[in-house]
């Protein structure tokens, strides 16, 4: 059987085309790549002889119903490793996006460390899945702007990095290539392959945690940038002037940042200063409660973040976003307050019913987006 990676020509275009939207009929493919059905037909019944393809379902067509092909779960593994929050996570998936092993372990946030446990968190998974299992790649997901050739964090304020070149050391250490990803955008690449979003040509994330993650779709494919900051808001300094008392010392080293008042992080320290629990859950139940400096620092964060949010939507003009959130801000008075602001700040002509998506933080989805990375960069690389 043929490595999904190895193919050259038009099977390896047909093979990025249907790994690119998951599942595909062989007219879908013949109108994609411009050429023949007849054509397509030589090559699928090819791809499905090496098993590299294989049919998962059908749909009814105008006079018979149409194949949908997609890849065989057999003819690629791939891994994604989190570090996204603790514990951090790793994924040994099939090219569907389907988990066939995970695995949470935890490390010392300097790079060194981090490389050796992933390393080892790698060996875990190979040792736990099929000795048939043809890994071809890892993903490596993490808050931070990254390199263009994902080799290199260049900075992370939440792991403390600053040119980190981990990707050809775990690499060297595992023998596989390794390509390092935003976590944002690999969240976003998981949406856009396997997720809600999957047949969404335009749609944005922000993503509430320890920071502030923003990623943003075009044509079903995340825009990076030249770091892979596209869209990023979590350092916008969006305080000054806009919210009350002096404006907040932020991780990157200014001061003010949206991160400073409507992270998890930057919630929870506005709730010390202010004699309250830091937790969210807590701080949650004292605002519906009524307790006035809760309501407050609830009420000013779902503002800020709101408002950039806006900002957001007035540039991209995406059909979606989708906000991911703790569990304890999910529901309650920050994401009402939340919703009721972002209304209020949209311009008319972009108020659209579902326009705006609460989700709650699932971290596997996560890793399973670093593996997604880790499959795109593979698969859809320009054919040799
Ligand atoms: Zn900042």
């Amino acid at each position: 059987m043929k490595d999904a990676s190895s193919l050259e020509g038009l099977p390896r275009r047909v093979v990025a085309m249907i790994a690119q939207h998951g599942e595909m009929t062989r007219a879908d493919i013949a109108l994609k790549l411009g050429i023949s059905k007849g054509r397509v037909s030589v090559i699928t019944t090819h791809l499905l002889d090496q098993r590299i393809i294989e049919h998962h379902a059908s749909i009814s067509g105008a006079r018979r119903p149409s194949a949908l092909l997609r890849l065989s779960p057999s003819a690629a593994t791939f891994i994604g490793i989190s570090l996204h929050c603790r514990p951090f996570i790793a994924v040994a998936t099939d090219p569907n996006g389907n988990t066939i092993f995970q695995h949470a372990f935890y490390s010392d946030s300097d790079p060194d460390s981090c490389i050796e446990s992933i390393c080892d968190a790698i060996d875990v998974l190979r040792k736990n899945c099929s000795i048939s299992a043809r890994f071809l790649a890892v993903g490596l997901s993490l808050p931070g702007y990254i390199s263009a050739d994902k080799q290199t964090c260049i900075t992370s304020t939440v792991l403390g990095w600053e040119n980190a070149e981990i990707g050809h050391e775990i690499a060297r250490v595992v023998g596989l290539p390794v390509y390092l990803e935003n976590d944002t955008n690999a969240l976003a690449t998981y949406e856009a392959m396997f997720g809600s979003m999957r047949r969404v040509p335009a749609f944005a994330i922000v993503a509430v945690g320890d920071g502030i993650g923003t990623a943003y779709t075009m044509n079903h494919t995340v825009y990076r940038g030249e770091n892979g900051g596209a869209g990023e808001l979590a350092h916008l300094p969006i305080a000054p002037g806009l919210f009350d008392g002096v404006p907040r010392p932020c991780r990157c080293g200014n001061r003010g940042c949206l991160e400073t008042i409507a992270s998890s992080r930057g919630i929870s320290s506005r709730a010390e200063e202010e004699g309250l629990p830091q937790d969210l859950g807590r701080l949650s139940n004292l605002a519906r409660e009524g307790n006035e400096k809760a309501l407050h620092i609830l009420h000013t964060a779902a503002a800020a973040l709101s408002f950039s949010m806006s900002n957001l939507i007035q540039i991209l003009d995406p059909s979606h976003l989708i906000v991911v959130l703790p569990e304890e801000l999910l529901h309650g008075v920050f994401a009402i307050a939340l919703r009721q602001t972002f209304e209020q700040n949209l311009m008319p002509g972009f108020k659209r019913v579902n326009l705006l998506i609460l989700q709650r933080h699932n971290t596997f989805h996560w890793a399973v987006g670093a593996a997604c990375v880790a499959a795109r960069s593979v698969l859809l690389s320009p054919h040799p």
